[in-house]
Parts: structure tokens; sequence; C-alpha cells
């Protein structure tokens, strides 16, 4: 924990990090304080907090290319750690419902079946240094997950070649199937 602690202080510090240039989605819950800043007119000049166009309990906050408003200029630390949102404690992994083909499933049927699966971005650091294993064990910890199921769906394009699919990996399938999850970046 101390060591990704120190890979994300030097991450935010070189490249800004995942807390740069954002773009989230979350429930009112968690866009509660960036709303308060809104309504007190603390937001940053370009910062906008809106409700999602297709879902209306769905808030996305942007940051325009800088900083997140909480992102602390001098610590690098989160200033809304306790409340920050699913996303920012989930990353690098997200996920959303992918159709499967029946092998995966294990089932004879034909048709696809759409299941949530969960993906790692290989773009963050901390997915070259954290074995998979517990990247599946940060999404065991989320307090509900059909609570965060909806965000997932919306707004993640998990076809990008910087995806690892970490369900498929878990599920022990073959080393073709693998590679070609990772759609041979090699
Ligand atoms: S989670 Fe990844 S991208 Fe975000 S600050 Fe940490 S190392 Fe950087
Ligand atoms: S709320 Fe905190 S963790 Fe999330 S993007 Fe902002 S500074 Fe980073």
């Amino acid at each position: 924990m101390e060591e990704q602690k120190h890979i994300c202080t030097a991450c935010i510090e070189q490249t800004g990090g995942c807390c740069t240039d954002i773009e989230i989605s979350m429930y009112k819950e968690e866009a509660a304080p960036f709303l308060k800043l809104k309504e007190e007119g603390k937001l940053p000049e370009g910062h906008t907090v809106t409700q999602h166009k297709n879902d209306e309990d769905i808030w996305e906050y942007h940051s325009n290319e800088e900083a997140c408003v909480f992102l602390d200029p001098v610590t690098k630390g989160c200033n809304n750690y306790e409340k920050r949102p699913v996303i920012c404690r989930t990353y690098p992994v997200q996920w959303t419902k992918v159709k499967v083909k029946k092998k995966w499933l294990g089932i004879k049927k034909k048709k696809k079946k759409k299941k949530m699966q969960f993906f790692l971005d290989t773009y963050c650091p901390l997915s070259h240094r954290v074995p998979l294993n517990d990247f599946h064990r940060w999404m065991d910890d989320l307090p509900d997950p059909s609570y965060v199921k909806k965000i997932g769906e919306l707004d993640f394009e998990y076809k990008d070649r910087q995806y690892i699919n970490l369900t498929v990996i878990q599920n022990n399938a073959s080393p073709p199937e693998i590679a070609r999850d990772l759609r041979l970046r090699v």
C-alpha cells in the first residue's frame, strides 16, 4: 500500500496522473462535494459539473485539462479522500458489460450474453507494478457492486488497446484468448 502511494505521488508530480484532465461520472451523493463548490462559485474556470446526458441520476465532472479541484498542489494528495468517487477508488480497474461468447460462460446457448467484466488500464504505472490478483481484490472490496455498475456501463470504452481484460485472465482463459484480449500489443 505504501509503495502504491509512492508510485501515485511520483506519477502525479511527473504527469498529473489520473487526477488531471479528468472526466468522471458519479452518483449524486459522490458528486455532492463537487456540486457544493459549484454552488459556492469555487470551481476553477472551465471546470464543469453537469448531469449525464443519458442518465439524470449520474453527474459528470470535467476538469478541462487541469488538475482536479480536490488535488492538493503541494502534497499531491486528494483533499476529498474520504468521499472521493468510486471511480477514483478503483482506477486503474474499470468495468462494463460485454457480450460474452458461450465458451467463456460454459453454457451451450448460441446467443451471446452480456456479462460484467473488469479491465485494467495499462496507461497507469500501477498496472505494471501491482500483481493482477491484487487488482481482483480491489473490486471485491467495493461496498456495493450494483451501485457502481451503471457508471461503468455509461462511459468506459473497453475496446481501446490499452485495456487488459482482468475477468478473462481470472477465469483461466487459454493463452490464445488472453493474447487476443491483449490485442497483441507487444
Ligand atoms: S492510479 Fe495510476 S495513473 Fe493514477 S496517480 Fe496512481 S499511478 Fe498515476
Ligand atoms: S476526487 Fe481526489 S482522487 Fe478523485 S480525481 Fe479528484 S483529486 Fe483525484
